[in-house]
C-alpha cells in the first residue's frame, strides 16, 4: 500500500526529463522507483509493486539476480568495453556459440547491436544489401509487412511499424513508404483457413521485383496491437518468400526467449527466417544489447556485393559487459525447465482471466505462454490506471484498448494469481 505524504512524483524530473511518449506540457505521473528485486519494485515511500511487464518484456529472470550481478562483476573488473573493429573477445564468443546453439538451425552469422530498433535496422540493411548483391538490381530494396505491427522507434523501424496506429501519421512524407497487408485474420487458436494467406500471395505477386524482404513478428504481435495470429500463416509466407525470391525477417524481439512458450516463436511453425531479430530479454533487462542472426548464404552474398561488406559498425557493438549478462542470462534459462515454467505461468493465467472473458466492456481475453491480454472495447485511461495499480500494489501499464501482463517468469503461483485478480479488479 502506498504511505501518505511522500511525494512519488518528482518535479525536477517532471520538468526537464523526456520519458516515453509522454507530452512536456501534460505529462502522465511517473511513479520514483527506489530499487527492485525478483518481481517487487520498491517506490521512493516503500510501495511495493508486484511486477506485471517484465520492464516491457526484458527483465525474463526478476530483477536483481545474484547470478547476473556476479557476471556483471566479474566482467567489469576484466574490461567493461573494447572497441570490436580489429578486436575479439571471449564474451561475444561465448554468447555468440549460446545464441546459434538455440537459433533456428539454418543461422550461421551473427550480428551485436545496440538495441531492439538498431536490430531492425541492420536486418533491413542486410536483406537490401543481400537482395541487391543477388540480383544485381537496385530496385530490389523495399519491404512489405503485416499490419498491427511493431518493430521500433527509429527511421527504418517506424516505416514497418503498423502505418495507422504507428508513427507514421507524424512523420509524414519524410517515412519511407512500405507494402502493407492486412494483419493475419486468423487467431493462434482458431482453425486455419487458405485464404487468411491470400493478401500477401497477391502482394507479393504483384510487387516482388521492389522488395527485399517481408518483415514480421512471428506469432505475436506485440505493440502494435498485442495480437497472436496462427503459426501456418508463417509456413505460407516462408513458401511464397521462398517463390518469389524474398528473404524473410522474423523479429523476435519481444517473443524470443521463452515468452510465448517456446524458445523463439518461429518453432510454432517450424519454419526458419533468414534473418533474425533478437533483444529485450537477451540481456535480462541488464543492459542494452540486440543481436541480428542470419544464414551463412546471406552473409556471404552481402560480402560479394558492391560493397563488399555490411555497412554497419556501431561504437559499442559486441559491448563485453554486455554479452557478460547475456551469457549468464542464456545459462540460466539452459539450466531451468522453461518449457513448464511457462506453460504454468499460461495456466494460470487462462484459469484467472477467463473469470471476464464475458463481461460488459471486454471485447477478449487471451493467453499465450507468459503474455496475458484483456482487450477492452474503448481506450484505457493510462494515468488512472496505473494510479489505481500503484494503490493496489501492482505495476502494469496498458496501451490503447489492452490491459496486458508479462510477468518476469521467477514470479510465483501466488504473485500471479495476485496480480491477474487486481487487474480484473481494476478494469474500467
Ligand atoms: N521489435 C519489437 C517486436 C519490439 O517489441 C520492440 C520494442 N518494444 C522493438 C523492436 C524495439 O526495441 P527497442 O525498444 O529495444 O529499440
Amino acid at each position: 500500500m502506498m504511505k501518505d505524504n511522500v511525494s512519488l512524483h518528482d518535479s525536477w524530473d517532471r520538468e526537464h526529463l523526456w520519458h516515453p511518449y509522454t507530452s512536456t506540457i501534460n505529462p502522465l505521473p511517473t511513479y520514483k522507483v527506489k530499487s527492485a528485486k525478483g518481481v517487487v519494485i520498491t517506490l521512493d515511500d516503500g510501495t511495493q509493486l508486484i511486477d506485471g511487464m517484465s520492464s516491457w518484456w526484458c527483465v525474463i529472470h526478476g530483477y536483481n539476480n545474484e547470478y547476473i550481478n556476479e557476471a556483471a562483476k566479474a566482467q567489469i573488473d576484466e574490461m567493461a568495453h573494447v572497441m570490436f573493429g580489429g578486436f575479439t573477445h571471449e564474451p561475444a564468443i561465448e554468447l555468440g556459440k549460446l545464441l546459434l546453439e538455440i537459433a533456428p538451425p539454418s543461422m550461421h552469422n551473427i550480428f551485436y547491436a545496440d538495441s531492439g530498433s538498431v536490430a531492425v535496422e541492420v536486418a533491413m540493411k542486410m536483406a537490401v544489401q543481400a537482395a541487391v548483391s543477388k540480383t544485381g538490381d537496385h530496385r530490389k530494396s523495399n519491404f512489405v509487412t503485416i499490419r498491427s505491427g511493431y518493430h521500433g522507434d527509429t527511421w527504418n523501424a517506424m516505416s514497418v511499424c503498423d502505418p495507422v496506429t504507428g508513427m507514421h501519421g507524424a512523420f509524414g512524407p519524410s517515412l519511407p513508404v512500405r507494402y502493407f497487408v492486412e494483419s493475419p485474420r486468423i487467431g493462434f487458436y482458431d482453425e486455419w483457413d487458405d485464404e487468411a494467406i491470400t493478401p500477401l500471395a497477391e502482394m507479393l505477386a504483384e510487387h516482388h521485383d521492389d522488395i527485399a524482404a517481408l518483415i514480421l513478428e512471428p506469432v505475436v504481435q506485440g505493440a502494435g496491437g498485442m495480437r497472436f495470429y496462427h503459426p501456418q500463416y508463417l509456413v505460407e509466407a516462408r513458401r511464397l518468400c521462398d517463390r518469389y525470391g524474398v528473404y524473410l525477417i522474423f523479429d523476435e524481439i519481444a517473443t524470443g526467449f521463452w515468452r510465448t512458450g517456446k524458445c523463439f516463436a518461429w518453432e510454432w511453425a517450424g519454419v526458419e527466417p533468414d534473418i533474425m531479430c533478437v533483444g529485450k530479454g537477451l540481456t535480462a533487462g541488464y543492459m542494452t544489447m540486440s543481436a541480428v542472426l542470419t544464414t551463412r548464404e546471406v552473409a556471404d552474398t552481402i560480402s560479394r556485393g558492391e560493397a563488399g561488406v555490411l555497412m554497419h559498425g556501431p561504437t559499442f557493438m559486441a559491448n563485453p559487459l554486455a554479452c557478460a549478462v547475456a551469457i549468464a542470462s542464456l545459462k540460466l534459462l539452459r539450466e531451468s525447465d522453461m518449457a513448464s515454467r511457462v506453460a504454468k505461468l499460461e495456466e494460470i493465467m487462462k484459469e484467472e482471466l477467463a473469470a471476464v472473458k464475458h463481461r460488459e466492456g471486454v471485447r477478449d481475453v487471451r493467453v499465450l505462454g507468459s503474455i496475458g491480454v484483456i482487450e477492452m472495447e474503448e481506450p484505457v485511461d493510462v494515468g488512472e490506471f496505473q494510479k489505481r495499480c500503484v494503490e493496489a500494489g501492482v505495476w502494469i501499464r496498458p496501451f490503447g484498448r489492452n490491459v496486458y501482463i508479462m510477468p518476469p517468469y521467477v514470479i510465483s503461483e501466488e504473485q500471479l494469481r495476485f496480480l491477474c485478480r487486481t487487474m480484473i479488479d481494476i478494469l474500467p
